[in-house]
């Protein structure tokens, strides 16, 4: 066999400079089109799935086609079979129409695909990724010490710090797990809390029951009498208290939870003390707004998404610890193939992930390009985007049920309109915009949250009229 050449590397999956660079520029130009027709049509997916159904049986992966095709037939149904978080009229959910820096980030770390897991293959990108979450720890008055890592969601944060909370309260927890407690374990957070938690309680082998859920005051924060209250009450019962998780902007009204008294019950009984501040954790970036966060600072650990108000491509979330060392002993493990050099900051002695893309990248070049101002007035420009929708709709009658002062709003329509699912639901039929439907403090409303970067007052008052229609009201 020596001598023989080896086969052409096949073309379609590795095409040379030239057609490459041609390819880039179609599909560079493609998705301008794609967002330009976008901001034209309905917010929300208006696909034909039948036809879907049809193309995709089509695809028996027998006979290759062109890329060229293969990006427009991609693209299509991306712009019509889904709801488009890149639309200013999407007042959705925490999803943002992603900053330009961040998907520059997405494909020049596409490009070269190193491999995060060790410092000895990606010393550039782990030292990148290790100084934006510095930057963040030191915004929320963490102590220099403080590190922690990117993760691929919120929810992964959250999870970690569980981790992270168990590994410290019992040494035996590394190896006999649960059962190297003297009780049952418990963690607590509010009622209001991102729903995973009772994933994560699951998953992290406490079980579901393990998560109490405390009670909240008369604008959906917890309740700190009834958190004191559940923790000794516990404690009285031979349950071993874990953790404490403040929520700083709830998921589905934007509050926050009051954190410097969670933080001293959390002292009290030597418990972890998480903040989730997987949405609210931008605030941080404004000096107008991070107030709002005061006592974050007191945390053992923090959760901040910067896929949502930090507006990168999904799916990048945070988890930043002032006991660094607890994450080692969570995440160590011995690999000898592994290209280590120092254990300290190898990201899988460290953290959950194994292989790990370079997320931060994301984070690192939107920052850089816009400074902390320019994030700022990101985040300045939603709250006064929330804050127009709301006079408007005060003026036609409507309330507000919750009070942040971040980007979402909670209203609920005058008397003798149409029920709030209705309502949504018909605003969401005529594409006019998105919005979501949530019970806060036991009722319904129609939830709001500014997402986009770019949203107009035109934008705004197409929204107020297309409530107003849903609503029954004319128009
Ligand atoms: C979004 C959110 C989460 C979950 O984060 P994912 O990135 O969606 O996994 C957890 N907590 C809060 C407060 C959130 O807003």
């Amino acid at each position: 066999m020596a001598g023989d050449a080896l086969t052409a590397p096949p073309p379609a999956l590795f095409p040379g400079r030239e057609a490459r660079e041609r390819l880039d520029d179609y599909l560079t130009r493609a998705l301008a089109d794609a967002a330009e027709r976008l901001l034209r049509g309905p917010v929300t997916p208006d696909i034909d799935q039948d036809k879907l159904r049809r193309e995709l049986a089509a695809f028996d992966f027998a006979a290759p086609r062109p890329i060229e095709e293969l990006i427009d037939w991609a693209i299509g149904c991306l712009e019509h079979g889904t709801v488009h978080m890149t639309h200013p009229r999407y007042f959705g959910l925490f999803n943002p129409a992603p900053t330009f820096p961040s998907q520059c980030a997405d494909r020049i770390s596409g490009s070269f695909n190193p491999q995060l897991a060790s410092s000895g293959s990606s010393p550039a990108p782990v030292a990148i990724e290790a100084h934006v979450i510095g930057a963040l720890a030191q915004r929320a008055g963490l102590p220099a010490q403080a590190a922690g890592h990117f993760t691929t969601s919120g929810s992964e944060a959250n999870y970690t710090a569980l981790v992270c909370a168990l590994t410290r309260a019992q040494r035996g927890f590394a190896t006999e797990g649960v059962r190297a407690f003297a009780g049952p374990v418990a963690m607590y957070t509010s009622r209001e809390c991102q729903p995973a938690w009772h994933k994560i309680a699951h998953q992290a082998g406490i079980g579901r029951q393990a998560l109490r859920l405390i009670g909240t005051d008369s604008l959906g924060r917890m309740d700190v009498k009834g958190l004191a209250e559940a923790v000794l009450q516990d404690r009285r019962r031979g349950v071993v208290p874990i953790l404490i998780s403040a929520t700083a902007g709830t998921t589905g009204a934007g509050m926050v939870d009051p954190l410097s008294a969670c933080a001293d019950i959390a002292s009290e009984h030597a418990l972890w003390y998480h903040v989730d501040a997987a949405w609210g954790g931008a605030a941080l970036c404004s000096e107008r707004l991070r107030g709002e966060l005061a006592g974050i600072e007191l945390a053992d650990s923090v959760t901040i998404d910067a896929h949502k108000w930090l507006a990168t491509t999904m799916g990048c979330g945070m988890l930043i610890t002032r006991h660094p060392k607890v994450l080692s002993d969570a995440f160590q493990v011995g690999a000898d193939f592994m290209p280590s050099t120092a254990s300290s900051i190898d990201p899988y002695l460290n953290t959950l992930q194994w292989s790990r893309r370079f997320m931060g990248l994301r984070l690192f070049l939107s920052l850089a390009a816009a400074g902390w101002s320019g994030y700022a007035a990101h985040l300045e420009r939603a709250v006064a985007v929330i804050e127009r929708i709301k006079e408007r709709l005060i003026v036609l009658g409507w309330s507000v049920a919750n009070d942040s002062r971040l980007a979402v709003l909670c209203v609920v329509p005058p008397q003798g309109s149409a029920p709030v699912r209705e309502i949504a639901r018909r605003v969401l039929a005529s594409g006019r915009a998105w919005v979501a439907v949530t019970t806060y403090v036991g009722r319904e409303v129609v939830r709001i949250c500014a997402t986009h970067g770019e949203t107009s007052l035109e934008d705004v008052e197409e929204l107020v009229a297309g409530l107003e229609a849903a609503r029954g009201a004319g128009s």
